[in-house]
Formats: structure tokens, sequence, C-alpha cells
């Protein structure tokens, strides 16, 4: 199985939600097969993106590949960054500064209206040209100053509905993340297609 990500914080999320439910599963990443032209990202939909990376992977490596895009939709900023989440406040990719972005952008926009979703599509492609999405969210509201050191991205400003306290998703231990997390929840969700796969 071939994972089309260079995010390495990614990989390691999903590499352990799908160990879990396909234990000793082989994953490679983009840095274990022979380098190909990665295509852009620019499809207006999480699924969409989904499916263009993991169709590239497959023509380009011959296996099954899964692919994830994903990213945060603030319901005060009309479902804002999404897909473009990763590099919002423009090139190269900075997380300490799309966090300092999305801290301006709802500078005056009181608790109540805070709320927001991750959301994250994961798609399958097979050599013989099948392919599968699923999707999963999480809902959760952002707060006003960063938390927390595990995770990535927005994690620092995100605290989760999901949970009894008031953790950032930074600072949930990565199981209790990957337990109402939405790539926890895409991944889960196509699992079982990845294990017919590999049975038949
Ligand atoms: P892409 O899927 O590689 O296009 O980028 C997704 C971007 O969305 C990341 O770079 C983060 O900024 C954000 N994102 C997606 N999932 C998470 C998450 O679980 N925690 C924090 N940020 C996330």
């Amino acid at each position: 199985m071939f994972l089309a990500s260079r995010n390495a914080k990614k990989i390691e999320e999903m590499r352990r939600i799908l160990d879990e439910h396909l234990p000793g599963i082989e994953v490679l990443g983009l840095d274990d097969v022979a380098a190909y032209d990665e295509p852009v990202e620019d499809q207006p939909t999480f699924e969409g993106n989904a499916l263009l990376k993991a169709r590239a992977g497959v023509e380009a490596t011959g296996l099954p590949t899964l692919a994830d895009d994903s990213g945060l939709c603030v319901d005060a900023l009309n479902g804002m960054p999404g897909v473009l989440s990763a590099r919002w406040s423009g090139p190269p990719k900075d997380d300490a500064r799309n966090n300092r972005l999305l801290l301006d952008q709802l500078d005056d926009v009181p608790g109540h209206r805070r709320g927001a979703e991750f959301r994250c599509a994961v798609a399958l492609c097979l050599p013989d040209g099948a392919q599968q999405v699923t999707t999963g969210e999480m809902r959760g509201r952002i707060i006003r100053e960063l938390r927390g050191s595990g995770g990535f991205g927005y994690d620092v400003l995100f605290v989760p509905d999901d949970q009894d306290g008031e953790l950032t998703a930074a600072e949930m231990t990565a199981e209790a993340k990957d337990r109402i997390s939405h790539r926890g929840h895409s991944l889960r969700a196509i699992a079982p297609v990845v294990a017919d796969l590999l049975r038949s």
C-alpha cells in the first residue's frame, strides 16, 4: 500500500490508525518510492484533491494508493480556509503564520460564533481503475491563544467538541485525537475496503 503524502505528521497519524485496523500492513510513503511529478492540488473540494493525489500515486507506482486531503472550515469565515488551509497565509507553508492569520481574522468574533470543523477526505485508487472516497469531520471551536505542543497545523487553536474536557487537539494524546478526528473517521471508514482488497 502506498500513502501519497509528504506531510510527515499526517503520515504518522495515518500509519497509526491503519495499523490498528490492518495490523502488519506495509505502508510506503513518498520517500520510499521513485520521485514522480506530484499533481497541483487545484480542485475545489477535499474529495477532488484526495482523488487527484491517489490517482497520480497509483499511476506512478502501480501500487494501491491512499491519499488524504484535509483542512479547517471556519463558520464565521464561510468555510475558509478549507482546501486552502495548508498555505492560507501564503507560500511557503508555515503553521505558525497560518495560526496568526486565523487569530487575526477572528479577532472581533465572539465566543458563540467561533465554531469550526476539520474535514478530511481519503481516496483509495487501485491499479485496475477502481476508486473509493470516504470522509470524516471533527467539530469544535477556535480559541484565542495557542495551547499545546502535540499534533500539527491548527491543532493548537482548536478545541474539539467531542471530549469531556477543554483540551485543544494539540493537548490531547495522539490516541485521543485519533478516536475523534476527521482523519480517524475517514481512515476507519476506508480500512475495511483496504482489508478486502488485501485479502483478494
Ligand atoms: P493538505 O491536506 O496537505 O492539503 O493540508 C491540510 C492542511 O490542513 C494542513 O497543512 C493543516 O494546516 C490543516 N489540517 C488538516 N488536518 C489537520 C489536523 O488534524 N490538525 C491541524 N491542522 C490540520
